[in-house]
Protein backbone atom coordinates (compact mmCIF):
# COMPACT_ATOMS: atom_id res chain seq x y z
CA UNK A 1 0.00 0.00 0.00
CA UNK A 2 1.37 3.51 -1.30
CA UNK A 3 1.35 6.40 1.38
CA UNK A 4 -0.09 9.58 -0.05
CA UNK A 5 1.95 12.34 -0.36
CA UNK A 6 0.87 16.17 -0.94
CA UNK A 7 3.54 18.57 -1.58
CA UNK A 8 2.92 22.16 -2.06
CA UNK A 9 4.85 24.34 -4.44
CA UNK A 10 5.64 27.51 -3.41
CA UNK A 11 7.15 29.01 -7.14
CA UNK A 12 8.15 32.03 -6.51
CA UNK A 13 6.04 33.10 -3.78
CA UNK A 14 6.39 34.03 -0.38
CA UNK A 15 8.67 36.49 1.97
CA UNK A 16 9.99 34.65 4.86
CA UNK A 17 7.67 36.50 7.44
CA UNK A 18 4.41 34.92 4.82
CA UNK A 19 6.47 31.77 4.94
CA UNK A 20 6.74 31.47 8.10
CA UNK A 21 2.93 32.61 9.02
CA UNK A 22 1.74 30.10 6.13
CA UNK A 23 3.83 26.74 8.06
CA UNK A 24 2.74 28.22 11.87
CA UNK A 25 -0.83 27.09 10.82
CA UNK A 26 -0.45 24.67 9.08
CA UNK A 27 1.49 23.34 11.52
CA UNK A 28 -1.52 23.93 13.92
CA UNK A 29 -4.03 22.54 11.56
CA UNK A 30 -1.97 19.15 9.94
CA UNK A 31 -0.79 18.20 13.38
CA UNK A 32 -2.77 15.59 13.68
CA UNK A 33 -2.55 13.84 9.90
CA UNK A 34 -0.87 10.73 10.24
CA UNK A 35 -2.15 8.92 7.11
CA UNK A 36 -0.27 11.14 4.61
CA UNK A 37 3.02 12.46 4.00
CA UNK A 38 3.26 16.11 4.11
CA UNK A 39 5.86 18.00 2.04
CA UNK A 40 6.14 22.14 1.60
CA UNK A 41 8.55 23.39 -1.10
CA UNK A 42 9.05 27.21 -0.38
CA UNK A 43 11.70 29.40 -2.69
CA UNK A 44 16.16 28.96 -1.34
CA UNK A 45 16.10 31.77 0.60
CA UNK A 46 13.50 30.02 3.36
CA UNK A 47 14.42 26.56 3.30
CA UNK A 48 16.59 27.09 6.11
CA UNK A 49 14.53 29.05 8.14
CA UNK A 50 11.35 26.40 7.38
CA UNK A 51 13.62 23.63 8.46
CA UNK A 52 14.11 25.24 11.95
CA UNK A 53 9.70 25.42 12.08
CA UNK A 54 9.59 21.95 11.17
CA UNK A 55 12.15 20.28 13.51
CA UNK A 56 9.50 18.96 15.66
CA UNK A 57 6.98 18.32 12.66
CA UNK A 58 5.81 15.63 10.33
CA UNK A 59 6.00 17.90 7.76
CA UNK A 60 8.73 17.41 5.08
CA UNK A 61 10.46 20.11 3.48
CA UNK A 62 11.67 20.26 -0.43
CA UNK A 63 13.76 22.38 -3.08
CA UNK A 64 12.30 23.68 -5.94
CA UNK A 65 15.41 22.74 -8.18
CA UNK A 66 19.15 22.05 -6.91
CA UNK A 67 22.07 22.27 -9.56
CA UNK A 68 23.87 18.64 -10.11
CA UNK A 69 27.49 19.40 -8.95
CA UNK A 70 28.41 19.35 -5.09
CA UNK A 71 30.44 22.95 -5.47
CA UNK A 72 31.98 24.82 -7.98
CA UNK A 73 32.24 28.20 -9.83
CA UNK A 74 28.59 27.67 -11.04
CA UNK A 75 27.29 31.50 -9.90
CA UNK A 76 23.83 31.41 -8.97
CA UNK A 77 23.09 27.82 -8.29
CA UNK A 78 22.88 25.73 -5.08
CA UNK A 79 23.57 22.05 -4.98
CA UNK A 80 22.14 19.18 -3.30
CA UNK A 81 24.60 19.11 -0.89
CA UNK A 82 23.44 22.74 0.11
CA UNK A 83 19.97 22.01 0.02
CA UNK A 84 20.69 18.51 2.62
CA UNK A 85 22.77 20.91 4.26
CA UNK A 86 19.85 23.48 5.04
CA UNK A 87 17.37 20.57 6.04
CA UNK A 88 15.53 19.48 2.90
CA UNK A 89 14.82 15.76 2.96
CA UNK A 90 12.54 16.33 -0.89
CA UNK A 91 14.31 18.30 -4.03
CA UNK A 92 11.82 18.82 -7.08
CA UNK A 93 13.18 18.45 -10.45
CA UNK A 94 12.53 19.25 -14.22
CA UNK A 95 9.08 21.47 -12.79
CA UNK A 96 7.60 22.09 -16.08
CA UNK A 97 8.13 25.74 -15.67
CA UNK A 98 11.76 25.00 -15.17
CA UNK A 99 11.62 22.74 -18.51
CA UNK A 100 9.62 26.04 -19.99
CA UNK A 101 11.61 29.36 -18.78
CA UNK A 102 14.95 27.88 -17.89
CA UNK A 103 15.82 25.49 -20.74
CA UNK A 104 15.85 22.18 -18.19
CA UNK A 105 15.96 19.18 -20.55
CA UNK A 106 15.49 15.52 -19.51
CA UNK A 107 19.37 15.42 -19.88
CA UNK A 108 19.65 17.75 -16.87
CA UNK A 109 16.85 16.32 -15.13
CA UNK A 110 19.18 12.93 -15.05
CA UNK A 111 22.15 14.68 -14.14
CA UNK A 112 19.77 16.00 -10.84
CA UNK A 113 18.29 12.91 -10.01
CA UNK A 114 21.81 11.45 -9.53
CA UNK A 115 22.86 14.49 -7.46
CA UNK A 116 19.95 14.65 -5.48
CA UNK A 117 20.14 10.89 -4.71
CA UNK A 118 23.48 11.17 -3.98
CA UNK A 119 22.92 13.77 -1.49
CA UNK A 120 19.78 11.98 0.64
CA UNK A 121 17.26 13.89 -1.36
CA UNK A 122 14.57 12.24 -2.06
CA UNK A 123 13.90 13.21 -6.13
CA UNK A 124 10.06 14.45 -7.21
CA UNK A 125 10.64 14.18 -11.03
CA UNK A 126 8.32 16.29 -12.93
CA UNK A 127 6.72 14.91 -16.12
CA UNK A 128 4.08 16.13 -18.46
CA UNK A 129 3.01 16.51 -21.81
CA UNK A 130 1.84 19.78 -23.31
CA UNK A 131 -1.23 20.82 -24.90
CA UNK A 132 0.06 20.41 -28.12
CA UNK A 133 1.04 16.61 -27.64
CA UNK A 134 -2.24 16.16 -26.27
CA UNK A 135 -3.66 17.18 -29.32
CA UNK A 136 -1.83 15.68 -31.58
CA UNK A 137 -2.44 12.35 -29.35
CA UNK A 138 1.75 12.01 -28.71
CA UNK A 139 0.70 11.98 -24.76
CA UNK A 140 2.31 8.48 -24.36
CA UNK A 141 4.98 9.13 -26.50
CA UNK A 142 6.12 12.98 -24.47
CA UNK A 143 6.07 10.63 -21.15
CA UNK A 144 7.83 7.45 -22.43
CA UNK A 145 10.71 10.02 -23.72
CA UNK A 146 11.05 11.96 -20.29
CA UNK A 147 11.20 8.14 -18.53
CA UNK A 148 13.40 6.67 -20.92
CA UNK A 149 15.76 9.71 -20.38
CA UNK A 150 14.83 11.18 -17.56
CA UNK A 151 15.30 8.07 -15.59
CA UNK A 152 18.51 6.73 -17.56
CA UNK A 153 20.41 4.30 -15.72
CA UNK A 154 18.69 4.21 -12.30
CA UNK A 155 19.45 1.18 -10.91
CA UNK A 156 16.30 -0.60 -9.12
CA UNK A 157 17.54 0.54 -5.74
CA UNK A 158 17.17 4.15 -6.66
CA UNK A 159 14.48 3.89 -8.50
CA UNK A 160 12.35 3.18 -4.96
CA UNK A 161 13.87 6.21 -3.65
CA UNK A 162 12.33 8.42 -6.09
CA UNK A 163 8.68 10.04 -6.51
CA UNK A 164 7.09 10.82 -9.82
CA UNK A 165 4.93 13.66 -10.27
CA UNK A 166 2.81 13.56 -13.45
CA UNK A 167 1.70 17.28 -14.46
CA UNK A 168 0.38 17.69 -17.72
CA UNK A 169 1.42 21.33 -18.72
CA UNK A 170 -1.73 22.13 -19.85
CA UNK A 171 -3.40 22.12 -16.51
CA UNK A 172 -1.19 23.41 -14.40
CA UNK A 173 -2.04 27.30 -12.96
CA UNK A 174 -4.65 26.90 -15.97
CA UNK A 175 -8.19 25.87 -13.54
CA UNK A 176 -8.09 23.11 -16.19
CA UNK A 177 -7.48 20.29 -14.36
CA UNK A 178 -7.14 16.56 -15.83
CA UNK A 179 -10.47 14.19 -15.32
CA UNK A 180 -9.49 11.34 -12.70
CA UNK A 181 -9.94 8.89 -15.65
CA UNK A 182 -7.34 10.68 -18.00
CA UNK A 183 -5.07 11.48 -14.65
CA UNK A 184 -5.03 7.70 -14.16
CA UNK A 185 -4.86 6.37 -17.62
CA UNK A 186 -1.22 7.94 -17.90
CA UNK A 187 -0.83 7.24 -13.97
CA UNK A 188 -1.21 3.80 -15.40
CA UNK A 189 1.45 4.23 -18.07
CA UNK A 190 4.18 5.38 -16.27
CA UNK A 191 3.58 2.55 -14.22
CA UNK A 192 3.41 -0.15 -16.65
CA UNK A 193 6.84 1.25 -17.96
CA UNK A 194 8.02 1.22 -14.01
CA UNK A 195 7.05 -2.13 -14.28
CA UNK A 196 8.58 -2.57 -17.62
CA UNK A 197 12.32 -1.35 -16.36
CA UNK A 198 12.22 -2.40 -12.73
CA UNK A 199 9.89 -5.08 -12.41
CA UNK A 200 6.28 -5.56 -10.39
CA UNK A 201 7.49 -5.03 -7.14
CA UNK A 202 9.19 -1.45 -7.40
CA UNK A 203 6.45 -0.29 -9.51
CA UNK A 204 4.06 -0.61 -7.22
CA UNK A 205 6.23 0.55 -4.47
CA UNK A 206 6.84 4.19 -6.30
CA UNK A 207 4.83 6.68 -5.63
CA UNK A 208 2.89 8.80 -8.39
CA UNK A 209 1.94 12.53 -7.66
CA UNK A 210 -0.54 13.95 -10.37
CA UNK A 211 -0.22 17.77 -10.11
CA UNK A 212 -2.45 20.78 -12.35
CA UNK A 213 -4.84 23.05 -10.84
CA UNK A 214 -5.67 20.17 -7.52
CA UNK A 215 -7.50 21.85 -5.03
CA UNK A 216 -9.56 20.89 -2.17
CA UNK A 217 -13.23 20.03 -4.31
CA UNK A 218 -10.75 17.55 -6.73
CA UNK A 219 -8.76 15.91 -4.88
CA UNK A 220 -10.51 12.96 -3.43
CA UNK A 221 -11.63 12.46 -7.17
CA UNK A 222 -8.23 11.99 -8.23
CA UNK A 223 -7.29 9.89 -5.23
CA UNK A 224 -9.83 6.80 -6.03
CA UNK A 225 -7.78 6.48 -8.83
CA UNK A 226 -5.89 3.12 -8.28
CA UNK A 227 -2.53 4.99 -9.80
CA UNK A 228 -2.84 8.59 -8.22
CA UNK A 229 -0.67 8.25 -4.82
CA UNK A 230 -1.01 12.63 -3.93
CA UNK A 231 -0.14 15.73 -5.63
CA UNK A 232 1.53 18.25 -6.59
CA UNK A 233 -0.06 21.48 -5.81
CA UNK A 234 0.65 24.77 -6.82
CA UNK A 235 -1.73 27.42 -6.44
CA UNK A 236 -4.02 26.08 -4.22
CA UNK A 237 -0.78 25.70 -1.49
CA UNK A 238 -0.13 29.32 -0.90
CA UNK A 239 -3.39 29.61 1.97
CA UNK A 240 -2.67 28.03 4.91
CA UNK A 241 -6.57 27.21 5.21
CA UNK A 242 -6.96 26.03 1.69
CA UNK A 243 -3.83 23.56 1.77
CA UNK A 244 -4.62 22.00 5.03
CA UNK A 245 -8.48 21.45 3.46
CA UNK A 246 -6.96 20.03 0.55
CA UNK A 247 -4.63 17.70 2.70
CA UNK A 248 -7.46 16.78 5.11
CA UNK A 249 -10.04 15.39 2.22
CA UNK A 250 -6.92 13.27 0.27
CA UNK A 251 -8.02 11.09 2.66
CA UNK A 252 -11.86 11.27 1.72
CA UNK A 253 -10.49 9.15 -2.26
C1 LIG B 1 2.62 23.02 -9.81
O1 LIG B 1 3.17 24.05 -9.45
O2 LIG B 1 3.29 21.98 -9.92
C2 LIG B 1 1.19 23.04 -10.09
C3 LIG B 1 0.59 21.91 -10.40
O3 LIG B 1 0.55 24.25 -10.01
P1 LIG B 1 -1.06 24.46 -9.89
O4 LIG B 1 -1.55 23.55 -8.81
O5 LIG B 1 -1.23 25.90 -9.56
O6 LIG B 1 -1.65 24.08 -11.22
Amino acid sequence: MRRPIIAGNWKMYKTLKEGQDLVTILKRDLYDIEAVDIVVCPPFTLLTYIADMLEASTIGLSAQDLFWEDEGAYTGEISGKMLKDAGCSYCLIGHSERRQFFGETDETVSKKVFAALKNGLTPIVCIGENLLDREKSLTFERIKSQLDKGLQGLTKLDAEKIILAYEPVWAIGTGKVATPEQAQEVHHYIRSWLTQHYGDDTASSIRIQYGGSVKPENIAGLMAQGDIDGALVGGASLKADVFSCLVRNTLKG
